[in-house]
């Protein structure tokens, strides 16, 4: 076991609840049996989010067929598609207004398009009831599944998300069931097929990485022509999951964030508590009106 170490000053958040807003997510997200990343990931934001009625749904269940070393979710054989799911998403995404929505994932290796037809048919509901929403899709990796990235793409979702999370050498330790280049080759492929789409891809910092291999992500993500970059502190959810090598300053944080200003990143997010999800609305609509 890896015992969790005491958080850094400048990693302080604040309890949810309080707030109305926030109880209204949380029960509408129950109302419509619905999962989200929010809770599963045990995100620190989730005070801060969830109050602004900004969630981030995971769809295709809550038990994925990986395991990554740093993620909270439950691990095991998942149960099948529920087909009424988007529906029940896209009622959500319209009774919270949300202007821009992050849909998130499970992976699931046990079906033969990796849930790629499910994302797609999520993304048609919203649309239908809520033409004016854009969509922020983050994916597996669809690793061996022919044909998926294409079917989630020709859906049209705004910004394709896909994270790299860690730098390859700590591949093996921490994202075992991925392949580094199979990511990068992802995201390089879904501007291909779609140069107006923006991609988008982050990384967690804190796991061991060297300060010279995040240079070489970035590189490998420019060269992948991917738009948008977060990093965030990787923050240990129980003692069975990777220990925290490093709390990475706020000034290291800035220093990333002027690397990639300088690497030609559309837009950077690069702060202790960015998360793929966090603050995607309002960057997203920050974008589009510049
Ligand atoms: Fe949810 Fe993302 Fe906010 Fe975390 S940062 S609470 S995952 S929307
Ligand atoms: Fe968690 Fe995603 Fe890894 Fe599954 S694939 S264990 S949901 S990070």
């Amino acid at each position: 076991d890896n015992p969790i170490q005491r958080k850094p000053d400048w990693i302080r958040v604040k309890a949810p609840g309080g707030n109305p807003a926030y109880h209204e997510t949380r029960a509408l997200m129950r109302e419509h049996k619905l999962t989200t990343v929010c809770e599963e990931a045990a995100c620190p934001n989730i005070g801060e989010c969830w109050s602004k009625r900004h969630a981030t749904m995971m769809i295709m269940g809550e038990i994925c067929t990986r395991a990554c070393a740093f993620c909270n979710v439950t691990t095991g054989r998942p149960h099948p598609l529920d087909h009424d799911e988007p529906q029940r998403v896209a009622e959500a995404v319209a009774t919270l207004g949300l202007k821009h929505v992050v849909l998130t994932s499970v992976d699931r290796d046990d079906l033969p398009d990796g849930g790629a037809q499910h994302f797609a048919r999520v993304i048609e509901a919203i649309r239908e009831t809520s033409p004016g929403t854009t969509i922020e899709i983050l994916t597996p990796d669809f690793l061996r599944k022919d044909g998926a990235l294409e079917v989630v793409v020709q859906a049209r979702p705004d910004v394709f998300n896909h994270n790299i999370e860690t730098v390859p050498r700590l591949y093996p330790g921490i994202r075992p069931g991925a392949r580094y280049y199979q990511s990068i080759r992802l995201l390089d492929e879904a501007k291909r097929l779609d140069p107006s789409l923006f991609t988008k891809s982050g990384l967690m910092l804190g796991l061991g990485e060297e300060k010279a291999e995040v240079g070489q992500v970035m590189d490998d993500f420019r060269i992948a022509d991917v738009d948008f970059i977060t990093l965030g502190q990787y923050l240990q959810p129980s003692v069975k999951h990777a220990p925290v090598r490093h709390f990475v300053t706020p000034n290291e944080f800035a220093d990333y964030a002027a690397w990639a200003r300088v690497k030609g990143f559309l837009q950077i997010s690069a702060s202790p508590l960015t998360r793929s999800s966090y603050h995607a609305d309002r960057d997203f609509a920050e974008l589009r009106e510049t």
